[in-house]
């Protein structure tokens, strides 16, 4: 902390006008809240001038780091022609027949402004779609700050009883109506989940889930069980809906190929806005009907002012672009270096710990235990405070990374960024073991 800091008179000013100084609860920090200037490729420089390399991303959003000419041309371009025309534009055809191209599953998609929405607007297309009430979802899964999506996000140890996870409210105020319609399911536990499915079934709408949880972990599902979803899901009359709004960044054809699994519904975001907010919602053109109003009102009526606007469209379709399979190849081979590195790094400490993930994401763990699910995941107070001198070590050594330990990398970085992120790691793992 510095206190000449203009970040820290930033957030001193920031108190005045927003709660605790805070827009995001996600960007919060003490003693103050970093402020960024600029980005510039894979470098996000804050208010002192103090450049870090961006692990972070923009928690996953940003896939070719910051300004990248491809993108600020496409937005610029279209701002040139106005950004919100209150009529649909060509661009969203673009994005959609690259996204039902893409991805396997998904014949007919719908437009929204966050993951959050894309989620919402996937639960109730699941509803509307069944005539059910109940949506199943995996414990500690995060699927945005839709009420239903965010049943059993933080579980407490001391309620780890035998027996299914409790559906527990995550934001106080959240209605008992809400809980009683959403069934919190084991993560990677197939006999568990299986059992909730059945005995749930007559009035399941659908089954929410990310096949590579971040919250949970950042471990990916096995695939048994995943299969294990989209069986019971069958077998109940229910739909099986992917969040991918992460995820999706795992591969050209997003994270269906990789299991080999495919949903009714999957939700988008992130990413596929080029940097801009948005969400999409795509699936099965029979479920997605639900949505099409050319026969009058439809089962599932949807506006949104700032859906499919034509800037995260033209940046959205860029990003896209760029992201062919040689990108995705470079990302994997890059995200398994670190994560290698990471490994090596904490066995050369001689501090517990790992990395997982796949693809671009990473998470790093400050525990030796095996990794399965939310339980496993959980940190105890000693490795939590670890966790957080690491975090900070980081912050110091010129890398920023999400404080609960998730990394996300960008098409700009080098080699020699990777190897400045692995020496900051080490120096990071020295000052976590202090701590
Ligand atoms: N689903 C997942 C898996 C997410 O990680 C997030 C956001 N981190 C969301 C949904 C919600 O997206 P947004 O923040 O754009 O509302």
């Amino acid at each position: 902390p510095d206190p000449a800091s203009r970040s820290k008179a930033a957030h001193d000013r920031a108190r005045a006008s927003l709660p605790g100084g805070n827009t995001r609860t996600t960007v919060f920090m003490k003693p103050y809240q970093i402020y960024a200037e600029r980005g510039e490729g894979c470098r996000v420089i804050d208010l002192d001038g103090v450049a870090r390399i961006d692990c972070i991303n923009n928690f996953t959003s940003l896939i070719h780091g910051h300004a990248h000419p491809a993108l600020v041309e496409a937005a610029c371009a279209q701002m040139r022609l106005g950004s919100a025309p209150g009529l649909p534009t060509l661009s969203e055809i673009d994005l959609a027949e690259l996204l039902c191209g893409r991805v396997a599953s998904v014949d007919r998609i719908r437009f929204s402004n966050s993951g959050t929405e894309a989620v919402m607007n996937a639960l109730k297309a699941a509803r509307a779609f069944t005539g059910r009430p109940k949506i199943a979802k995996c414990e500690g899964a995060y699927h945005g700050s839709y009420d239903y999506a965010e049943v059993s996000l933080e579980t407490r140890p001391e309620t780890w009883t035998q027996g299914p996870p409790a559906s527990v409210p995550y934001a106080k105020g959240t209605p008992q109506g809400v809980l009683d319609d959403v069934v919190t399911l084991p993560f990677n536990d197939i006999d568990g989940a299986v059992s909730l499915i059945r005995a749930h079934g007559a009035d399941l709408a659908c089954v929410l889930v990310d096949p590579m949880p971040n919250r949970a972990g950042l471990v990916p599902a096995d695939r048994a069980y995943l299969q294990a979803l989209r069986e019971a899901t069958r077998e109940v009359g229910a739909l099986l809906v992917f969040d991918e709004v992460i995820s999706f960044r795992l591969g050209y054809g997003g994270a269906q190929p990789f299991w080999g699994v495919e949903a009714d519904l999957t939700t988008f975001g992130k990413i596929m806005g080029g940097g801009f907010p948005v969400g999409a919602t795509g699936g099965r053109a029979d479920v997605m009907a639900v949505f099409d109003p050319s026969e009058g009102k439809p089962a599932l009526p949807a506006g949104g002012t700032f859906s499919a606007n034509p800037v995260t469209m033209r940046a959205g379709l860029a990003a896209m672009e760029l992201l062919d399979h040689a990108a995705f190849e470079r990302l994997d081979a890059m995200g398994e270096k670190i994560r290698a590195g990471v490994d090596e790094a904490f066995r050369k400490a001689g501090v517990p710990g790992c990395a997982t993930g796949k693809g671009s994401l990473l998470k790093i763990h400050f525990t030796d235990r095996p990794v399965r699910d939310y339980r496993s995941a959980h940190l105890g107070a000693a490795e939590a405070q670890r966790q957080a001198a690491f975090f900070r070590a980081l912050l110091n050594e010129g890398v920023l990374m999400a404080s609960y330990g998730l990394m996300a990398l960008s098409t700009p970085m080098t080699d020699d960024d990777l190897d400045a992120i692995l020496a900051a790691v080490a120096a990071g793992l020295e000052a976590a073991k202090a701590a």
